[in-house]
């Protein structure tokens, strides 16, 4: 049987990538054993990888399902490029290459054949797969196959066939759209006996998230987009009229704009979608269709000009930037009136799973509304609870006022437990204000204890607690149950354990309006913090990269990734070694491109005198801020990495909460203990030895600043890179210590 081992060399051969990713090695060693999987991760969470190893390292080709057409293209453009033996067949394919690609398929040749639901359905493709040696079928966008999801295609659900004919043959199912529901349907559509289901962390922290009111919304996103020059972005719009007159505008406003919809001509809609690709063209204003099909990895900011449908669309959607992992800005315009012309769309056109849509957009709109931290929303939409505030969206940057708010929590679960979670919010809210309408005496709901305890709430204010207590993840909303109103996990804590819930008082509608109308004002004269350091040498290095790209017909992002470049420009590689071990730098990419990026790097420095040795932190500059109300004190980022460490975070979790890297934290850290801002000492985040070890290794390495990777190598890649950054931070203050003395 194929080893994780085998994988693991795999993904550093073909990926140039060090470790699997949290659930990826469990997967794939699910996928050797031969069971039948489901998984569920966010986009940009390394889906692919999950079955196309295992495909690459067993026996015969792995027959990949996926419904985008332009999103085949890219991942075997990506795979051939990484020297993997991939084609795909759909039907943009001329007859003659099907049969080229048949024959070569017969023969054994491809590690992985991408194909459409269509493609795997037509009778001569379904006909011939007895014949070949298949080592699994995965299925992406597996969410499609479910009548709950929000993409339904019925074709998905013919797709029954593949378990029955081929029972022995692992099945894997991705999406990174499910809910609790549509997970139960994908297993059931697939016929897929007792699949194991992974989920994997839903949150993507590189992802910035801001919700702003929907005023002056053009001179808001002109604000942003000064924020982020040269930067490929998405500004997604409900309809086509609008794509075209934003992207005009922004023409008009010396932007590098254009528009992008389901009505223009395809030739016109493919030279757009491949300007954007090729970098070309920075920014594109869309309606949904754009951007399904492409896995442009270096996407680094997607607004929406209006609120999307549902959370699943506006996730996936959000998705679409930071792929490569660096971080990427999200901001979304609310109104009512999206809400409404939503409402409209899905009660006049729409009449299957009319309530289960509508109740999707409920939690859209509460999540527009949020008053907590909205990444936990998010996640808690997606059946993830997080206790901490993700301190990278506008609430955690900017929150609103909190009472206590357990004794109203109370009542409100303690009625659902008495009415046994049988009715929806609009009736327990009558039941908590002690109503006399009819439906409360047929159902006897009036002899329940909890019956009028809350008569001190409007409906208004109890709708605004409960759309919280939602939020927060107390209590569930059963889509598939009549959307009534259920206890979770965290409800028991709440009723049993006398557990304090924080809610915000509800303002009136003319405050809110004041409030948010004053915000709008300061926002659009507020700088936004530039997270990301490109320095020069990365910009000298995107230029290269886009040399290459243009001369072999390629997207710049699948020659090196932003997240790739940004290791180079601050390693600033010149070994062969040094070069390899940057993260991306696979075989086949260091054969192809690694001399002529080192040679660049180095020219480069030396041209324009800039040191060669690594930048080993990554720091974000300090934002210079020109314009500051000055009752709004502005916390830098060092100071609010400070204020954790201070806490007692440990590193990794203040990393975690800050959404940065474990390096930058260590930078941030030292800066600050250099310029004598704060006590720390690095000495007890070290594992034992590790320091002894890397001092015993300096000696022979050049001068100092050292080069993590070269002691990583030098220490045979057993010690962790983190761990080696905190060794030489204690090791430079030791030296700059004793040349003081
Ligand atoms: P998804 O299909 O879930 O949207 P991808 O499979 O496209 O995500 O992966 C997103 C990005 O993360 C890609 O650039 C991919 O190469 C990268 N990636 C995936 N797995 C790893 C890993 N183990 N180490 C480093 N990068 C990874
Ligand atoms: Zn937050």
């Amino acid at each position: 049987m194929t080893t994780l081992q085998q994988a693991t060399t795999a993904l550093q051969h073909y990926y140039g990538y060090d470790t699997f990713r949290p659930m990826q090695a469990e997967i794939i060693q699910s996928v050797y054993e031969g069971k039948n999987v489901i998984v569920l991760m966010p986009t940009g969470g390394g889906k692919s990888i999950c079955y196309q190893i295992p495909a690459i390292t067993m026996e015969g080709t792995g027959i990949v399902v996926s419904p985008l057409i332009a999103l085949m293209k890219d991942q075997v453009e990506a795979l051939r490029a990484n020297g993997v033996k991939a084609a795909y067949l759909n039907s943009s394919i001329s007859m003659s290459e099907q049969r080229a690609i048949g024959e070569k398929l017969y023969k054994g040749e491809y590690d992985l054949l991408y194909v459409s639901p269509e493609k795997l359905l037509s009778y001569d493709f379904s006909t011939s797969l007895p014949h070949l040696n298949i080592n699994l079928f995965a299925i992406d966008e597996a969410h499609c196959i479910s009548s709950w999801g929000h993409d339904f295609r019925p074709e998905y659900t013919k797709m029954k066939f593949l378990k029955k004919q081929f029972p022995n043959i692992p099945i894997l199912a991705c999406t990174a759209t499910a809910d609790k529901v549509t997970r139960k349907d994908i297993a059931k559509q697939l016929d897929l006996p007792k699949p194991k289901v992974f989920v994997a962390s839903f949150d993507r922290p590189n992802l910035s998230l801001d919700v702003r009111p929907g005023i002056k919304r053009f001179e808001q996103i002109v604000t942003f987009l000064k924020e982020h020059e040269n930067q490929s972005g998405i500004i997604y719009c409900l309809s086509k009229k609008s794509t075209e007159s934003v992207a005009a505008k922004l023409k008009k406003n010396g932007f590098d704009a254009a528009y992008y919809h389901a009505g223009m001509p395809a030739n016109e809609r493919s030279q757009v979608q491949e300007d954007f690709i090729q970098d070309r063209l920075s920014i594109v204003c869309a309606t949904i269709a754009f951007g399904m099909g492409i896995d442009k990895s270096n996407v680094r900011w997607v607004v929406h000009y209006n609120m999307p449908r549902n959370i699943e669309s506006f996730y996936q959607e959000i998705g679409r930037a930071g792929r490569d992992g660096a971080d990427a800005d999200t901001l979304l315009f609310y109104s009512y009136a999206d809400v409404q012309k939503w409402q409209n769309i899905i009660s006049d056109n729409e009449s299957s799973q009319r309530d289960v849509k509508l109740s999707k957009l409920e939690r859209m709109q509460q999540y527009s509304t949020a008053l907590f931290c909205r990444r936990k929303v998010l996640l808690n939409y997606f059946s993830e609870n997080h206790r901490e505030n993700c301190g990278n969206c506008d609430i955690c940057k900017n929150p609103p006022q909190y009472f206590d708010g357990t004794i109203p929590a109370q009542k409100a679960l303690s009625a659902i437990y008495r009415v046994r979670e049988s009715i929806g919010m609009n009736l327990l809210i009558e039941v908590l204000r002690g109503s006399q309408r009819k439906e409360i005496f047929q159902l006897e709901l009036q002899k329940i204890k909890t019956y009028g305890q809350g008569r001190e709430y409007s409906f208004q204010e109890w709708r605004y607690y409960l759309e919280q207590l939602l939020n927060q993840g107390y209590i569930e909303i059963a889509h598939d149950d009549g959307s009534k109103v259920k206890l979770t996990e965290a409800s028991r804590g709440v009723l049993f354990n006398n557990e304090p819930v924080q809610l915000v008082k509800m303002v009136t509608a003319k405050e809110r309006e004041e409030k948010a109308k004053k915000k709008a004002d300061v926002r659009l004269r507020r700088p936004s913090v530039r997270h990301r350091v490109r320095d020069e040498v990365f910009d000298h290095l995107r230029q290269v990269r886009a040399e290459i790209a243009r001369a072999e017909g390629m997207p710049p992002y699948i020659v090196f990734s932003d997240a790739t470049l940004e290791e180079m420009a601050a390693m600033k590689p010149t070994t062969e070694q040094a070069m390899r071990a940057v993260s991306g730098v696979g075989e086949m990419k260091w054969n192809k491109y690694g001399k002529q990026f080192m040679r660049a790097i180095e020219s480069y420095c030396i041209e324009n005198n800039i040191d060669l040795t690594p930048v080993i932190t990554t720091a974000p500059q300090p934002t210079k801020v020109k314009v500051m109300k000055p009752n709004e004190p502005k916390i830098s980022t060092y100071e609010q990495t400070r204020l954790l460490y201070e806490q007692g975070l440990s590193l990794k979790e203040i990393a975690t909460q800050r959404g940065r890297s474990f390096t930058t934290i260590i930078g941030h850290l030292a800066k600050l203990k250099k310029e004598g801002k704060a006590e720390i000492d690095f000495r007890p985040f070290l594992e034992k030895g590790v320091y002894e070890q890397v001092l015993s290794v300096l000696p022979d390495l050049k001068e100092p600043p050292y080069r993590s990777a070269e002691i990583f190598m030098a220490l045979n890649e057993e010690i962790s890179f983190e761990q080696i950054r905190i060794a030489l931070t204690v090791e430079e203050e030791e030296r700059l210590n004793s040349d003081k003395i």
